[in-house]
């Protein structure tokens, strides 16, 4: 890029300023192929998406959203975010901790893993104003109240969310083997924690990407089998993350079906009227907000070689068999879709993505592909292995792929889905 040819493509982009940050507009991703030939693959930021995903968590979550970090951690989704209406942040590194205070300083931050190193929670705590902390050993609670005391007195201001060990059966990455206390032997951990925390939480997380609400419903039945059995008072019911995108091949029920289940379940809980509900969502505020554009450098029978992989924005396509929609960025005669594979452009075997994705059947080198639903888990896993890992970001303007936010229709079961621009298949 920043030839010749750039004097023509300036007539089809805007400038956007956005935040501290200045990025190239175009319509869409043809219009950027057509414009600018790359040879990197490009970062597509739909900031739209991400407002309308935050404002409807914002608007019909009946509690608090706290954005999960980790799932994309770039400056300029959390000012988006921060914009919409998102106030509380869950960080889980003092990395986490110091990017999100340099950017949203009046921003409330979370800091919900549950093992921290104790100059992590204390630099937190004392540089950064951390008061809430997720823990689920008593080894992680004496670590919390030896790092934030000071002059020997102990903090009076901790909000303390013990987290404790939920199924993962309904979710498509699970996170059961990890983290949690075992729900029906944590009402010593509740009681000691109760006595040193101002605001006391039970926290837990279903798995990413659950498929039902049903994920949520069994968890609630845990966390009030531990409240009875410690009779201890709660403050916070913090039901994590784990709220679905759209890919292809899963097609989740609506979010609001996920709202009123926890509500439900919340009301139904031995908690006082002033407790909170919480959640964390990750990937569902942001697997719209970005896709990737890449070339094809080389077809082997129905495997393409592609110039970004598992090292770059597709970790998950390679390493757990995710399936992303995909789509070929010029007209075609083929009438027929043909299921390909990719190779991402490291020396790597494993760099290897099994899919399969769907294109149009004469698809060959020098082409472009737009991989959708890449904003959560995608863009922020990018390496620099084997000496790739440049890319550009531009913002385009038209819709994600898929989109849980948008018009609503019925899938062939007579769920229903909300589509995008087309549908994730
Ligand atoms: C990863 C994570 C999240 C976000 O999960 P999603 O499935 O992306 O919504 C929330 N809370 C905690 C503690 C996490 O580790």
């Amino acid at each position: 890029m920043g030839t010749s040819n750039n004097r023509k493509a300036a007539l089809l982009f805007s400038v956007i300023f956005w935040g501290s940050l200045e990025l190239s507009s175009y319509i869409d991703a043809s219009s950027l192929v057509r414009a600018e030939r790359p040879d990197e693959p490009i970062t597509l930021l739909r900031p739209h998406a991400a407002t309308r995903a935050a404002r409807f968590f914002v608007e019909k979550f009946p509690g608090k959203s706290l954005y999960a970090v980790k799932a994309n951690p770039s400056p300029a989704l959390l000012e988006t975010l921060w914009a919409a209406g998102i106030t509380h942040y869950d960080v889980a590194s003092l990395g986490e901790v110091r990017l999100v205070h340099k950017f949203l300083p009046d921003a409330k931050l979370c800091f919900m893993h549950p093992v921290k190193s104790e100059r992590a929670i204390a630099q937190a705590y004392h540089n950064h104003g951390v008061k809430t902390f997720s823990l689920d050993s008593h080894e992680e609670l004496d670590k919390i109240v030896r790092a934030t005391a000071k002059d020997g007195e102990p903090a009076a201001d901790l909000e303390l969310c013990v987290r404790i060990r939920v199924s993962s059966e309904h979710a498509k990455l699970s996170l059961a083997s990890k983290f949690g206390a075992e729900p029906d032997r944590v009402a010593d951990l509740l009681v000691a924690t109760r006595q040193v925390a101002d605001s006391l939480g039970i926290a837990f997380h279903v798995g990413s990407q659950a498929m039902t609400p049903a994920a949520y419903a069994d968890a609630m039945e845990l966390v009030r089998g531990a409240i009875v059995a410690s009779s201890v008072t709660v403050d916070i019911v913090d039901v994590g993350g784990g709220f679905p995108s759209v890919y292809p091949g899963m097609e989740p029920p609506p979010l609001e079906s996920y709202f009123e289940t926890i509500h439900r379940c919340f009301e139904d809980l031995p908690v006082s009227y002033s407790s909170e509900l919480w959640c964390e969502p990750g990937r569902a505020l942001c697997a719209e907000y970005a896709s990737l554009l890449v070339k094809v450098e080389k077809r082997r029978d129905n495997e393409l070689f592609i110039n970004d992989g598992s090292y770059g924005a597709l970790f998950d396509a390679a390493h757990v068999a995710w399936r992303f929609p995909v789509e070929l960025m010029r007209e075609t005669t083929a009438e027929e879709l043909a299921e390909f594979a990719f190779y991402g452009p490291t020396c790597d075997d494993m760099d290897y993505m099994a899919g399969p994705f769907l294109l149009p059947s004469d698809v060959k080198a020098g082409d472009y592909i737009e991989v959708g639903m890449l904003g959560a888990y995608g863009c922020a896993m990018r390496t620099e292995f084997n000496g790739f890992g440049d890319v550009e970001d531009f913002i385009v303007e038209d819709e994600p792929m898929a989109s849980l936010y948008t018009q609503i229709a019925a899938n062939d079961a007579g769920n229903v889905i909300a589509i995008g621009r087309r549908s994730a298949s």
